[in-house]
This record gives C-alpha cells, structure tokens and sequence, in this order.
C-alpha cells in the first residue's frame, strides 16, 4: 500500500459501467471498512488523467463505442500501463478486460489497439451473444470459492501463453472459445466477464484484491450471509438454466 490509506481508482465510471459494474467499487470499500482499513476512492472520468499511485484499479463493461472511446484514451493516458509496472492491481470487467488485451474489434468492426496488460486477444463471435447466468471454477492457485456471475457480450477472447485462465465455466460460455475458459489473469492483472455484479455475487474477489494490496495472506472475516443469500439464489439460476 503507497499510503496510509487504500486508494481505490474507478476507471472512467462515464464511459465503462454497465449493467451495475459500479457495485464492484461499492463492496471492495465496504469491505475494506469492515477491516477498518481507510480507504481513498478516486472516480476518474474519461477527460481526467489516471493517477498512477492507486492501489487497486477496477474497470467495468461498456458498449462497443464508449468502449473505442476509453481504449483511445487508455492508450494516450498511459498511467494504467505505468501503475501496473509499480505494482498495482487491476480487476476489469468484459469491455474493459477486452481493453486490457493486445486488441479486440471496435463498434467499426476494425481491429482496435488494447493496453497490453494481459496476453489475450478477443475477436467478434459469429453466432449468438453470450448471454447468461453463468457457474466457474476459480483456478485453484487463488483459492476462492466457484465463480457465478451474468454475461452479456459479443466478443470472444483468445488467452495468449502468459494469461492463465481465471476460471473455467461449468455453466455458461465464459471467454467463448468453447474450452471452457472465463476470464484471464497474470500476476495482478484480472479480467473476467462476469457482471452480476461480480463482487456482490462473489466477495472474496473483493477480498483477494485487498489481501494483494496489503501483502497479507488472511483479513479478519465479516459477516457474508446476504452475499451467501445472494450466491446461492443465482448458482440455482445457473444450473437451472442450464
Ligand atoms: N462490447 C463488448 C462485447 O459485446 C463488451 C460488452 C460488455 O461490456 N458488456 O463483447
């Protein structure tokens, strides 16, 4: 941690928050407090420069044009690609875990330059959105209970040889490949493209991003039964869906 407190960057909350992608922000704080570890949370709007001193930065989803917009302005930015050399944690979210690859294609159906913070690279489905309830097995190196979470995309993601895979879908399309992979990770980068949103529906990513963030291996627990609720009610919804 930098300072004191935990500073906490919501990229481009203007351009990249669908389908309620803000709640990530939202639980990662409470969930911090709960810890009472202090928290500093910077929104950062697309016409503002990323600072390059947070701690954990979160991205959300978009639609394909501000998704271009934010890519463009990623890249001129470049304090993302700079906070990630310090050190930094990125959790992003379908248009921004596509924007965080090499390329994807943009909403003029041109090949669209990414950040290159994480070795994938995602292209345009040709057949139906994904769009679904979806059920995942964390990879085991991080230790966290199955992944549920809502997709909605178009575009399908292809993992280069350094991503590891971030879980793999027992229901649900994930990266859409048909491997069965969902999202990407290296080091402290994440990609995933699971809405829900995902931190509601799944805590202990929230948590993992803190323990990252403080170097600590254990944080002392809270009281999870409404995410539990919440957990249970959509795996339900996966599985019947299924
Ligand atoms: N535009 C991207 C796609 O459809 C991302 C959509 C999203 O963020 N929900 O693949």
């Amino acid at each position: 941690m930098s300072q004191n407190s935990l500073r906490v960057v919501w990229v481009y909350p203007d351009l990249l928050s669908t389908y309620g992608d803000q709640g990530n922000v939202l639980v990662l704080e409470r969930r911090a407090r709960q810890r009472r570890l202090d928290v500093q949370r910077l929104d950062v709007r697309s016409d503002q420069q990323i600072p390059t001193s947070g701690d954990i930065y979160l991205i959300g989803g978009g639609e394909d044009r501000p998704q271009r917009l934010a890519a463009e302005r990623l890249r001129r930015d470049g304090g993302l690609n700079r906070a990630v050399a310090n050190g930094a944690i990125v959790f992003s979210v379908c248009a921004g875990y596509q924007i965080l690859g090499h390329e994807f294609i943009n909403d003029l159906g041109q090949r669209e330059q990414g950040l290159g913070l994480l070795d994938v690279i995602s292209t345009r489905g040709e057949g139906e959105r994904c769009v679904g309830d979806v059920l995942g097995d964390i990879d085991p190196q991080l230790g966290l209970p199955p992944l549920t979470g809502f997709e909605n995309h178009q575009g399908i993601t292809h993992l280069g040889p350094t991503a590891r895979p971030f879980a793999r879908v027992r229901y649900g399309k994930g990266n859409g490949t048909g491997d069965g992979t969902e999202g990407a990770f290296n080091d402290t980068v994440f990609g995933t493209y699971m809405h829900g949103p995902v931190m509601a529906r799944n805590p202990h990513i929230a948590d993992l991003l803190l323990k990252l963030a403080l170097d600590v291996n254990a944080l002392p627990p809270v009281d999870d039964r409404w995410y539990e609720a919440l957990r249970n009610e959509r795996i339900a919804a996966a599985t019947q869906s299924a």
